[in-house]
């Protein structure tokens, strides 16, 4: 029997130090904003400051992917406001694919559909733009670079560095270290960077984001953040189906109205065709599959009247932040900052998140740069992020839909009932502040659903797939072009797998095996074991979408970097 080993920090190894004065952890749209912002701060400096010490040399971007934006995956339509702040005049050079010019919203049965007779004012997107988030991020990731500001590609932050309450920096993940967490020949250990101001920008469920949090308790007093996971797929369709620039909301059908969720069809160029669906990650059937319920969605008449005849060419997967206000924590402490979806920036009832991102990168620059000048990165000067956000348009759009998605918890006609009061009180609803359960504690045991999932059957267990419409997971995810280096430790650590083997196998039937989207978690049999089955794991699958860390109902399962440089490949995405 194969023995697990997870991915521990070696002990007693000599790191190579590094002094930096900025290091930012992601170059996704928010660290990436940062970067740029700060490098033009500086510019402005020495225009005014010929002689002044302000220097880029030592601030640094690093990214878990082997390219920049490989990791990078959204629907994506992007709202310019913070764009045309950050880089005014960028839609001349940026890779945008179209501009949104028709929107429509519509509400699926099995095989009906009805279009909402006018959009609902969040939904209407006139003005943005369709993009690639792939191409998107390394466009602007060129812009940083030639600013002379280094990123280091394939490099994660794998732990943060502290001295008593401060964070001092980040050590990057160790290279070359085997199955059984032993050195190779090829061993290199992670670096320590010493930074005087360290800004986690990781996107969703940011690994060293959680630590963060966990260790100062910066979620207490703050709801708790849920999450929802979108499984994307890109198709080529055949010309005439979707126009560039169109967009296509719908709700209801496969989800039934104990799940929340909805999918997106938005038009690129070139016949390309991005669509996917959300599935909020507070369902209750653990056998609830969300890549199925993507194959389901594809099949209603309609959506497959656009895509028949057509070519899926990418899949991937992520999770997003939906708790919006009330869940995000405090964004800034001794030494430290807390960027874009790694804080919840993110407006789930538009969808909509890069722009946050972005504005909060600029944000945190500003505040960087002050505490560059005064030498100073404790609380008391970084604390200005904190005040930035509040009085920025940030919390405006966040403010407004702070309950939106805590109306949803009690299921699809309360939510659209709360919705519509807050959409008229200024986005209060009932109460200012509503409550809101983490995502994982709505999941029931399989013992108090009915056996043959009942109204959710559909959306149960594996897709089948008949590889020209619909697809299994595997067909998908070798579509999401994943790689990692196989002889390494397992970067999904499960910190008691005899809850897993013991319990869960019994309790939820291995939810893992439905939720992961990338065929990471198997019960394999095992006679030895009290219900006949054990865990076990394919990491080299894992497309990085956290999906795990969020819903195990155990919550016994976090995910760190693997090397640096693995993962998916989200080439267009
Ligand atoms: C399915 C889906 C559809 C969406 N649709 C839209 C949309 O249409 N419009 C919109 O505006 N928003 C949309 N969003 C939200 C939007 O994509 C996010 O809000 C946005 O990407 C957040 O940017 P970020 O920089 O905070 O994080 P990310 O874009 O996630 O970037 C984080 C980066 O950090 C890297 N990283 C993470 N951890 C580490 C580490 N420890 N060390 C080194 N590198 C690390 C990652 O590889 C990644 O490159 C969507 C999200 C999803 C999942
Ligand atoms: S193992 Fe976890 S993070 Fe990786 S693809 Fe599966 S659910 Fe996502």
């Amino acid at each position: 029997m194969a023995m697990l080993v997870f991915r521990t920090p070696l002990q007693n190894i000599d790191r190579p130090q590094m002094d930096a004065d900025v290091v930012i952890v992601g170059g996704g749209p928010a660290g990436m904003a940062c970067a740029l912002r700060l490098s033009q701060l500086i510019d402005e400096h020495h225009a005014k400051h010929p002689d002044a010490q302000l220097s880029k040399e030592n601030i640094y971007v690093l990214e878990k992917a082997r390219e920049v934006g490989q990791h990078c995956l959204s629907g994506a339509l992007l709202d310019p406001r913070s764009m045309r702040e950050l880089l005014p005049g960028f839609e001349k050079e940026a890779p945008l694919d179209a501009q949104c010019n028709q929107e429509a919203v519509y509400f699926l049965t099995k095989s009906g559909k009805f279009k909402l007779p006018i959009t609902p004012p969040p939904l209407r997107d006139h003005g943005n733009y369709v993009i690639s988030l792939n191409k998107f991020v390394k466009w602007l990731g060129g812009k940083v670079e030639e600013t002379g500001i280094t990123v280091f590609t394939g490099f994660a932050g794998s732990e943060l560095l502290y001295d008593g309450d401060r964070v001092v920096g980040v050590r990057t993940d160790d290279k070359g270290v085997d199955k059984q967490n032993q050195p190779k020949s090829n061993f290199e250990p992670g670096y320590d960077l010493k930074a005087k101001v360290t800004i986690l920008a990781e996107g969703t469920r940011g690994s060293l984001t959680k630590e963060l949090i966990d260790k100062f308790s910066l979620a207490k007093d703050r709801n708790p953040q849920t999450y929802g996971v979108g499984v994307k797929e890109l198709w080529e369709v055949p010309s005439g189906r979707v126009a560039p620039g169109e967009v296509i909301y719908t709700m209801g059908w496969p989800l039934t109205t104990k799940e929340y969720g909805g999918a997106w069809i938005y038009g690129s160029k070139d016949n390309i065709v991005s669509l996917g669906f959300v599935t909020g990650l507070d369902y209750p059937d653990p056998r609830l599959d969300p890549q199925h319920v993507l194959q389901d969605f594809k099949q209603h008449p309609f959506i497959a009247s656009l895509l028949t005849g057509g070519k899926m060419i990418r899949y991937g997967a992520k999770s997003l932040p939906y708790g919006g206000w009330w869940a995000i924590p405090p964004v800034a402490g001794n030494g430290w900052m807390i960027l874009g979806d790694s804080a919840g920036f993110l407006n789930s009832q538009r969808l909509k998140g890069i722009h946050l991102a972005i504005k909060s990168g600029m944000l945190a620059a500003e505040t960087a740069f002050d505490a560059l000048q005064k030498s100073d990165s404790s609380l008391a000067t970084l604390g200005q992020f904190q005040k930035k956000v509040d009085s920025s348009w940030i919390k405006d759009e966040l403010w407004k839909v702070r309950n939106f998605h805590q109306g949803f918890e009690k299921g699809f006609f309360a939510g659209l009932f709360h919705a519509g009061l807050q959409q008229f009180t200024g986005g209060r609803g009932l109460w200012n502040r509503y409550p809101a359960h983490a995502g994982h504690e709505h999941m029931e045991k399989l013992s108090q659903l009915p056996a043959d999932g009942g109204a959710e059957a559909h959306l149960l267990g594996p897709a089948k797939g008949d590889g020209k419409l619909t697809f299994d997971k595997l067909t998908d995810l070798y579509h999401s072009g994943t790689k990692h280096e196989e002889d390494q430790p397992s970067h999904l650590i499960i910190h008691d797998t005899n809850i897993c083997n013991e319990r869960c196998a019994k309790e939820y039937g291995g939810p893992c095996e439905n939720f992961c989207p990338a065929n990471v978690y198997e019960l394999v049999e095992d006679a030895s074991q009290p219900h006949g089955k054990r865990i076990s794991l394919n990491p080299a699958n894992c497309v990085h979408c956290k999906t795990c860390d969020i819903a195990d109902p155990y919550q016994i399962i976090t995910w760190v970097p693997p090397e640096g440089g693995g993962g998916p490949n989200y080439d267009g995405m």
